[in-house]
């Protein structure tokens, strides 16, 4: 029996273990933390359940990819949907709502930005070709024979329409010239696809932008709890997730072949095939010298991602507006960079929900951040320059929440704030680099090949990218290329989609 060792229990990795256990693969998931989940973790601190990173999920409704894998494992997700998804506040004071229900978003568009409708036009063509390309598999970049067979297969004549805008950025389909409408396209998108709209990929942005309409969850218990129920499910079904096995060393073999894994708590595994659910940067250092000569070459040419500063606020629920939309975005200043606290995300939990003490609330607020200067300051051993720095930055997250959240600072009963060396910390995701690679350019993406032929990477940094959704299509492609690169199991068969006939 094929046995495949994943590094990590972030949701892409959990997602191709259960696949390929699903398939008949004997499974192993090591992960450095004691709970799973990575960026999409929730942690546990004075009585509050806070979500690390991400707060909002989508891919759940009919034909997304949390769907999709909910069928072929037989699971059920502990979420609820949310209406609307989120408000964005405007620098100029107005907000506009990003509903779910297609028309009263469109009434709701045409109210805050009435010039717009014809980008939102070849927005929506665009989206709905990118999502029906999502619900079918499709391997790209593709890497073998079988993959260029799998994309030839996912093309339909609708598809072509997407043709001319392959090379196109989102900036390209808005023609009229409205700073605040491009400064609302570009917050939606810095969140969706860790870029701009001059340089956010038309497709991709398209769909990033849509993402709302596509119907938007909130995880009973925290966004954490979808990891748990991966983790259920896998052990239920036989495989090993084991917590506190940090693994520091890739073994390659004189074949060239991974053959083993040790972990800080010396255990040593081997397997047939491995999955690292980690950043290029984090493979590299398992691997030591053996990173493979294009592997490094990319680590030298890629600029550092992005990274996020955070706070984690305990909330006292009666300071507060009832009735508040759970999830904000608020723009700071129209003439300034996004990121660095002039964009700032807001989520809140729900009264009663398990999350927070009684009478009390769980909130994560997180804006993009630059994570070189955070390391300067670090290495500097400046403790007072370090802590001023995190003391500005929340600050400035605390002043764009309070303004549009009447209250927020009085009800303020814990506040701890998150930089890029907490994220590497918890996330071991190197310099805290977070929400993998812009999505600049379709023929730039990056696949999961490492150089090592039974090595792979799943999670974020392999196309489609981030989120939850992201990494869940990420992981079904990869478990699909492990099992074509592995000797079939006699009952599993090939499907279009996920790659494995579960009915089989
Ligand atoms: C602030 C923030 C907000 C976000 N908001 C949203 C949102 O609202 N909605 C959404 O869908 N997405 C959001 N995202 C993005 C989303 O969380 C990520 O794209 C996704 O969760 C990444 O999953 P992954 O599979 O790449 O794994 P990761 O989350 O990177 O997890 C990797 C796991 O591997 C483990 N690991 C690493 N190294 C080792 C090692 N050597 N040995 C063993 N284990 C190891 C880590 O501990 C971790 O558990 C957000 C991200 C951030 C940072």
């Amino acid at each position: 029996m094929t046995h495949t060792v994943i590094i990590g229990a972030g949701i892409g990795g959990l997602t191709a273990a259960a696949l390929l256990l699903k398939a008949g693969q004997r499974v192993t998931v090591l992960e450095a933390h004691v709970y799973p989940g990575g960026s999409a973790g929730t942690f546990y601190h004075q009585g509050y359940r806070f979500d690390a990173g991400a707060t909002l999920v989508g891919g759940f409704s009919e034909g997304g990819p949390h769907a999709r894998l909910a069928q072929v494992l037989n699971l059920e997700w502990p979420v609820k949907p949310v209406d609307p998804a989120w408000v964005v506040h405007l620098p100029d004071g107005r907000s506009i709502t990003q509903y779910s229900d297609p028309q009263v978003w469109h009434a709701e568009r045409r109210r805050v930005f009435p010039q717009t409708e014809p980008f939102w036009q070849k927005q929506k063509r665009l989206a709905d070709i990118s999502w029906d390309i999502s619900t079918r598999h499709f391997p790209w970049p593709p890497a073998s024979l079988h993959e260029m067979g799998a994309l030839a297969r996912a093309v339909r004549p609708s598809t072509l329409y997407a043709l001319p805008y392959l090379t196109h950025s989102i900036n390209q389909l808005a023609s009229q010239n409205d700073p605040l409408f491009k400064t609302f396209l570009d917050a939606q998108l810095l969140i969706s696809a860790q870029t701009t709209s001059e340089h956010a990929n038309a497709l991709y942005g398209s769909a990033a932008l849509d993402l709302p309409r596509r119907g938007v969850n909130h995880v009973k218990g925290g966004v954490g709890e979808l990891a748990q129920t991966l983790v259920r499910w896998i052990r239920q079904h036989g495989g090993e997730v084991l917590f506190r096995q940090q693994v520091t060393q890739v073994e390659i073999g004189s074949t060239g072949r991974a053959t083993a894994v040790k972990t800080n708590k010396s255990l040593y595994i081997t397997g047939d095939q491995f999955l690292a659910n980690l950043t290029p940067w984090g493979l590299a250092e398992l691997l030591g010298s053996a990173v493979p000569q294009k592997l490094n070459r990319e680590l030298k040419q890629r600029p550092a991602t992005w990274g996020a500063f955070t706070l984690y606020l305990g909330l006292e629920a009666a300071q507060l507006p009832a009735n508040l939309p759970a999830h904000h975005q608020v723009i700071v200043d129209l003439n300034m960079p996004l990121g660095e606290g002039n964009s700032v995300f807001v989520s809140l939990s729900e009264p009663g929900d398990g999350r927070a003490p009684e009478g009390m609330l769980a909130a994560t607020l997180s804006t993009h951040t630059a994570v070189t200067p955070w390391w300067k300051l670090y290495h500097a051993q400046n403790e007072a320059a370090y802590q001023a720095q995190r003391a500005e930055y929340s600050e400035r997250l605390l002043a764009a929440a309070a303004n549009v959240i009447p209250g927020l600072r009085q009800s303020i009963r814990l506040c701890k704030p998150g930089t890029p060396i907490t994220f590497q910390t918890f996330t071991r995701r190197p310099q805290g680099m977070v929400g993998g690679f812009p999505q600049t350019s379709i023929f730039k993406a990056r696949g999961p090949q490492t150089g090592i032929a039974n090595l792979w990477l799943v999670g974020d940094s392999i196309f489609p990218g981030q989120s939850t959704a992201g990494v869940t299509l990420g992981g079904m492609r990869v478990a699909t290329a492990v099992l074509q690169a592995t000797p079939p199991v006699k009952s599993i068969q090939i499907d279009p989609f996920v790659g494995i006939d579960m009915n089989a």
